[in-house]
């Protein structure tokens, strides 16, 4: 394990930084910034500057625009670029899952069309899997698409779409195949989000906010042409998407036993041995995994692939969020219920990581789900039940 970088990445990370200093401005990107009218143009202006700078997409190759770059560079502008809490949110699902899955399993024309517009900001893209009842088991999913000539008509429901309400397209997979086994039957299409058979509902937050929807499909047609992979292979493409889902939704940003020690040094409750005990173990908590994200970063620096031990990223830094900011509003006492930024303390950044950290340990796999993977990939203990398997969807009740 090597903590420090490379000659050549420490020249990357000053090219990097040179970049963020002369083009953002972190009076401009506060706390408040996303919940501000002008948030996606401000959004969509900075994709653009870093598409111009070669930014956009670190990794991706020179031919669809990318910089041609290694994953650990991607590390380390991701780093630097969380310093200035830029505007990244809007893209982080297009860019980082929906169109590499468009450039594994699209045609010419899809990478030609789709990509530019996506790496400049132009065209925003979101992921339309979970449904209802398909959420850890997205592949129980019950949205129909039915074969009509060179078209397929779709309908039925998504739901916990971020972003869908910004969206000029999506990914969305569906049944095409009710009775072979669940993940037989499943196809993929690009959608567009503008058709007049989406409708879009958003989902009101406990945060205040509303970054998820609802999505309904009524009759929409979408031309065979716009299928990615074959029919009945959509869960081979959709498990290209959840691999860049894992190595996209990594950490939660939030407060971290840092921002608690200062508050609790602040609000006089240094002293409190209960609350001395917790700051040890978040402490050694965050100790354990920042060491163990180093591990990661020297098995992409050498080339090789994370695997499925990065699982254990977000059950860490979720649940630690969830517990300091519940921590920090207990010492407010009945001022923690106050979550306006201008008059709360610390801008309110423990109310807003309390009402977040629910939702970060359900995105992108739950703390089961991630368990599970833990037990039975890294740890080699026996696999969960699986009572569906080789059954035909249509029987499964
Ligand atoms: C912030 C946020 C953003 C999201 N964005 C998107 C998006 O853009 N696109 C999209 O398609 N989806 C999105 N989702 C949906 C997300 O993928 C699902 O919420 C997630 O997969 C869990 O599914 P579910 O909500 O249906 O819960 P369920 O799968 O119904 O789970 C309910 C409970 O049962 C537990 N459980 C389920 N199966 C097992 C098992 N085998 N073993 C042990 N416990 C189990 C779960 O851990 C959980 O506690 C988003 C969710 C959140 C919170």
């Amino acid at each position: 394990m090597n903590f420090e970088d490379t000659p050549e990445e420490a020249e990357f990370r000053a090219e990097a930084r040179a970049f963020l200093k002369k083009h953002l401005d972190p009076a401009e990107n506060d706390r408040d910034a996303r919940y501000q009218p002008d948030f996606i143009e401000r959004a969509k202006k900075w994709q653009k500057t870093k598409a111009e700078g070669g930014f956009a997409q670190i990794t991706w190759p020179k031919q669809f625009g990318g910089r041609g770059g290694t994953p650990i560079q991607q590390v380390i502008w991701n780093q630097e670029e969380s310093k200035f809490n830029a505007p990244t949110y809007p893209f982080a699902i297009g860019l980082g899952m929906c169109l590499p899955t468009v450039i594994a399993f699209g045609s010419d024309e899809h990478k030609k069309r789709y990509v530019p517009p996506a790496l400049t900001g132009e065209e925003i893209w979101c992921q339309l899997f979970s449904e209802p009842a398909a959420g850890s088991d997205v592949a129980g999913l019950k949205t129909k698409a039915v074969r009509d000539g060179d078209e397929w008509v779709i309908n039925g429901q998504k739901v916990w779409t971020t972003g869908a309400h910004i969206s000029d397209y999506g990914i969305v997979l569906t049944r095409t195949d009710p009775d072979v086994p669940k993940h037989k039957g499943l196809t993929m299409f690009i959608i567009d989000m503008k058709d007049p058979g989406v409708e879009v509902r958003p989902i009101h937050q406990a945060s205040g906010g509303s970054e998820f929807n609802e999505v309904y499909f009524t009759d929409v047609r979408i031309p065979d042409s716009d299928r990615l992979g074959e029919p009945g292979q959509g869960w081979k493409v959709a498990l290209v998407t959840l691999m860049n889902e894992r190595l996209a939704v990594g950490g939660s940003a939030g407060p971290d036993w840092r921002e608690i020690m200062n508050y609790a040094r602040e609000a006089g409750t240094m002293s409190d041995a209960a609350f001395r005990s917790k700051l040890a173990d978040w402490y050694v908590a965050a100790q354990g995994y920042k060491l163990t994200k180093f591990r990661t970063q020297t098995a992409l620096s050498k080339g090789e692939t994370p695997g499925p031990e990065s699982s254990i990223g977000k059950v860490i830094t979720a649940n630690q969020m969830q517990d300091i900011c519940n921590s920090a509003m207990e010492m407010q006492d009945h001022y923690g219920l106050i979550s306006d930024c201008e008059k709360a303390p610390m801008e309110a950044a423990f109310q807003e990581g309390w009402l977040w950290a629910p939702g970060m340990r359900i995105a992108g796999g739950t703390d089961e789900i991630l368990k599970n993977i833990i037990a039975e990939r890294v740890l080699g203990l026996p696999q969960d039940v699986r009572v569906d398997k080789d059954k035909p969807f249509s029987r499964m009740g």
